[in-house]
């Protein structure tokens, strides 16, 4: 059984993630990454960008964080956007209430409808509404009509532009705009490392279709999220579920979702949301906003309020997934081995090279040769000549890379290195000639 424990552990003894302002003692669900998390994750947002841009008609875009109050009014988010918190009348921990009355703060202590503490057994207040918008004012003053928000979610800037894309890069339904970007939430108990925090990144795509367009989009992207989590990230399938959500736990714009669950060491959760959310965004905005938002089908000569489909991925969720998934034990020559098998294409560094021994000239001069060398071509590389070779292995296999070459002594006499496998052990030796092409057919980009 992995433990969340020994996985957080290593994702901070190598630096891929640090609490935020830690000499400070910290900021509750606020964390930085690292270089090698800065690395996974860019590479999961670009193997996003690419999955995503395979597909027809999809465009990008970026909208500012900083949110008009007007957006989250039309889109209902001033409103619903909020939590029920419930706060312990003695010790004033503060609870979600339906994560409680779920049991997962504790056993649910209830008597004659009132309910109790599960840390000091105090009585709790009646259920109060927290919403969870971060606010913020633009400019000088703070009044009401300079308030603003943080976004909660990506997705409003892309309703606001619709009509932007429809005019100007004159786009036929069904298509889609795209965006990565940061969105906040003021979670009541951010919790279970970086599976809640309050600032993260999303990648959305809101998928505009035809109301009356009899295909199942919703199945159609959740087809093309599972296959990109497991051909192309590496997913092992039997950790992905999938999970519908019922009506009564439905945001407030969503008529249907389904969710990409994956089975973590503390329970399985939610890493992507898949919404059908109707008309209703574009239908607010238009009515909000007083502009016209409705398309034209130039086939039906009528205009039409598009439906849009929803993927939402958290950056941050699959990121600490992929980890998990990734995380193995085993045992090399009777010791114990934190490996970390992720695939190639998601790894933060490909190569690691080594010179044999760190105190022959003519061994670090080669070494460092064929480190330029494949720099040209690889910037996800690092070169070791710190400690054993055997230490040196073991600090790459934690951090999941998938290769390392050594330069011996007969590497100096025939231009030949060791590469060295990490899931099979086995080693191979290439010519520096030979090593190109060697590392294209391993590395495989999609
Ligand atoms: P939850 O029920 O866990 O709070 P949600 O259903 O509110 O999540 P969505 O609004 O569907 O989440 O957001 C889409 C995606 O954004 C989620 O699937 C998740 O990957 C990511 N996400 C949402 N909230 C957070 C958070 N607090 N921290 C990290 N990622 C998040």
């Amino acid at each position: 059984m992995k433990k969340i424990e020994d996985i957080i552990n290593l994702m901070i003894r190598r630096g891929f993630v640090f609490q935020s302002y830690e000499i400070y003692s910290g900021l509750k669900g606020f964390y930085d990454f690292g270089h090698l998390g800065v690395l996974l994750k860019n590479n999961i947002k670009n193997l996003w960008l690419k999955f995503i841009l395979k597909e027809d008609n999809i465009f990008l875009l970026e909208t500012p964080i900083i949110t008009k109050s007007e957006v989250f009014k039309a889109s209902g988010h001033l409103e619903n956007f909020y939590d029920l918190l419930v706060e312990c009348k003695s010790c004033h921990n503060r609870f979600r209430y339906d994560v409680y009355l779920k049991g997962d703060y504790g056993k649910v202590k209830k008597n004659n409808e009132k309910f109790f503490c599960p840390l000091c057994n105090g009585e709790l207040t009646e259920p109060k509404k927290f919403n969870l918008m971060f606010k913020t004012y633009v400019g000088p003053t703070e009044e009401s009509s300079t308030q603003a928000f943080l976004r909660p979610e990506t997705a409003q800037g892309i309703f606001v532009n619709f009509d932007n894309y429809t005019k100007i890069y004159r786009t036929k339904l069904p298509f889609g705009i795209a965006q990565i970007g940061k969105a906040f939430r003021n979670e009541i108990t951010p919790k279970n490392f970086i599976f809640r925090i309050k600032e993260f990144e999303q990648m959305e795509l809101e998928y505009f279709i035809d109301p009356n367009d009899k295909i199942d989009w919703l199945s159609y992207w959740l087809d093309k999220s599972m296959n990109w989590y497991i051909n192309i990230l590496g997913f092992k399938k039997d950790n992905l579920i999938i999970y519908e959500q019922p009506q009564k736990e439905l945001a407030h714009y969503s008529k249907k979702t389904l969710d990409v669950y994956y089975k973590f060491p503390f329970g399985e959760d939610e890493i992507q949301g898949i919404a059908n959310r109707g008309d209703y965004d574009l239908n607010s905005h238009l009515k909000f906003s007083g502009k016209d938002l409705r398309y034209f089908n130039d086939k039906t000569k009528q205009k039409v309020i598009p439906y849009v489909i929803e993927p939402s991925w958290g950056v941050e969720r699959i990121l600490l997934a992929l980890i998990c998934d990734a995380y193995d034990e085993d045992e090399i020559n009777n010791e114990k081995r934190i490996v970390l098998r992720l695939s190639p294409n998601v790894a933060p560094i490909k190569i690691a090279v080594f010179p044999l021994l760190s105190n022959k000239e003519g061994l670090i001069n080669k070494a460092k040769e064929v480190f330029d060398h494949l720099k040209e071509y690889y910037l996800e590389i690092i070169y070791d000549e710190n400690g054993s070779i055997g230490k040196r292995y073991r600090r790459q296999d934690e951090i999941g890379t998938p290769f390392c070459l050594t330069i011996d002594f007969q590497s100096l006499e025939d231009n030949t290195f060791t590469i060295r496998n990490r899931d099979t052990l086995q080693q191979e030796r290439v010519h520096f000639n030979e090593l190109l092409n060697y590392f294209k057919e391993k590395i495989k980009k999609f």
